[in-house]
């Protein structure tokens, strides 16, 4: 196999050799046999679909010795320097990592001489949203008056971003996202070129996954080839790449729309039967609203980003993954209904039903994950267990109440800041969970925090018990102050 990585050893050496996009292609092959180039090109479109590799075909063709039908020769000295990185006339500049003003007036500089041996100075800024405020105004009076051997291509994911008086300078070129059919058959292509023993389904299931972004197609493959030593199937490829079939994204989105949660519960219970990760989906799915949201500035696509976020990053604590999902879902119609109340009244009637009967069948799941009187009753075994851990850790734990779960993570109250804290710690924290869970048989993720008037509550559980009687009611005050100290690493003289 090829020593590289197959979007590099696979980018297209001639326009002639772009999969899609043939729109713009058209438009620039025409441009250039006429020999009317302009000075400044736009080039917008999700990521992954070919605006830097057609930046790097127009930067050739433009500067080409041979040209012939708006291709370059790829063979003259000037396409060579070019296609090895070592041309001195054309400038590659990641927006995103040279955000600054500099960055721009360099180039202005740099500008103001003529080509070393090419025709035009030319220069890609890919990322050109992401310039600063005054970088951008640099480059508009640069854009406003070009020398006449300027040649600037800029490409951005987010069109919205760049100032309307940069984009009126420029040629714009919207590109689209490939289709399925696009980037299967150029994985195919590959998988022929490289002889790689794989099935033929597995092109489909990736190029399904990506969302029409070439670049993430040929990653994957990629992966795919590296993680696995045997023939790969599409069932191998999903597995380990755990990646799932684009068409749930809108499915989901669709059915947050419609506000139906039965359908939305069965949705992640099919996902999860299906054996794909809900992690990766969440991921995928939040990847997926980011593109959305970046061509329409939504509100309710935003908000249900924002639940679906929060419940990614509970999903790792989370015991039952479906949990955080459907918890998010509720919220999000919960917000919709809410906010839909002054519209339509009758759209919110029809949430409500489902609504209830679904909150209280998660409030089901979570007090069978983990029962308040259950915990409290065995309290006293938890505090006897990490005793045999961390001495000082019972100390605090026995001023402290547990208070209730949220998601599935189990809130414990400490009236005191620097026990509640050292608790949170990593290491403490993970001598309370595995306690819990020996006692429990399962995980329970936990959380400190501090709550003063929490001593002054009557506690109803028996958890001193098995504590040899040595509650706050007996020596509190030498147990607060020994256990201060322990976690100072001091100790008590009598
Ligand atoms: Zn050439």
């Amino acid at each position: 196999m090829k020593n590289q990585v197959f979007y590099r050893a696979y980018r297209p050496q001639k326009f002639a050799d772009v999969v899609g996009q043939e729109h713009v292609i058209k438009t620039l092959h025409n441009q250039l046999k006429a020999g009317q180039v302009a000075h400044a090109y736009l080039f917008t479109g999700s990521r992954g679909v070919g605006k830097t590799s057609i930046a790097r075909l127009l930067a050739r063709s433009a500067n080409c010795q041979g040209m012939t039908g708006g291709e370059p020769d790829n063979s003259c000295d000037i396409c060579r320097e070019m296609l090895e990185g070592r041309s001195l006339d054309l400038m590659e500049i990641d927006a995103a990592s040279h955000t600054g003003v500099e960055n721009i007036r360099e180039i202005i500089e740099h500008l103001n001489l003529p080509p070393t041996r090419a025709k035009f100075r030319t220069y890609i800024i890919d990322e050109v949203h992401m310039l600063s405020r005054g970088a951008f105004n640099a480059l508009l009076k640069t854009l406003e008056e070009p020398p006449a051997h300027a040649l600037f291509i800029l490409a951005t994911t987010e069109a919205h971003k760049v100032p309307a008086t940069i984009i009126s300078r420029t040629q714009r070129f919207d590109f689209r996202k490939l289709t399925d059919e696009q980037i299967g058959r150029q994985l195919q292509k590959i998988i022929l070129s490289e002889g790689l023993d794989i099935e033929k389904e597995v092109a489909s299931a990736i190029s399904e996954s990506v969302d029409g972004s070439m670049r993430d197609g040929l990653v994957l493959l990629e992966k795919a080839v590296y993680l696995s030593d045997k023939k790969t199937s599409a069932e191998d490829i999903q597995r380990l790449l755990g990646i799932t079939p684009v068409k749930f994204r809108s499915e989901l989105l669709e059915l947050l729309q419609a506000g139906d949660l039965r359908k939305i519960s069965d949705f992640f219970k099919n996902l999860s039967a299906q054996g794909y990760s809900l992690e990766q989906f969440t991921k995928d799915f939040l990847e997926f609203l980011r593109n959305k949201l970046s061509e329409d500035m939504d509100i309710q696509l935003s908000l249900i980003s924002e639940h679906f976020l929060r419940a990614y990053q509970q999903l790792r604590v989370s015991p039952i993954p479906e949990l955080p999902l459907l918890v998010a879902s509720v919220k999000y119609i919960q917000s919709k209904a809410g906010g839909d109340k002054s519209n339509s009244g009758s759209g919110q009637k029809a949430v409500e039903p489902s609504l209830e009967k679904l909150t209280v069948k998660a409030a089901h799941v979570l007090n069978g994950h983990i029962e308040m009187s259950d915990l409290q009753e065995k309290w006293g075994d938890v505090l006897g267990r990490v005793r045999e851990y961390n001495q000082s850790l019972v100390t605090a734990l026995k001023l402290a109440r547990p208070t209730g779960t949220v998601n599935g993570s189990l809130t414990i109250a400490f009236p005191y800041k620097f026990h509640a804290d050292a608790v949170n710690s990593a290491k403490n924290r993970l001598v309370v969970e595995r306690v819990l869970e020996e006692i429990f048989g399962r995980r329970i993720a936990v959380n400190c925090v501090m709550q003063k008037d929490i001593l002054a509550d009557n506690y109803p559980g028996d958890y001193k018990g098995k504590d040899n009687g040595k509650g706050k009611n007996n020596d509190g005050d030498n147990d607060l102050l020994k256990s201060a100290l322990d976690m100072l690493g001091g100790e008590v003289i009598n």
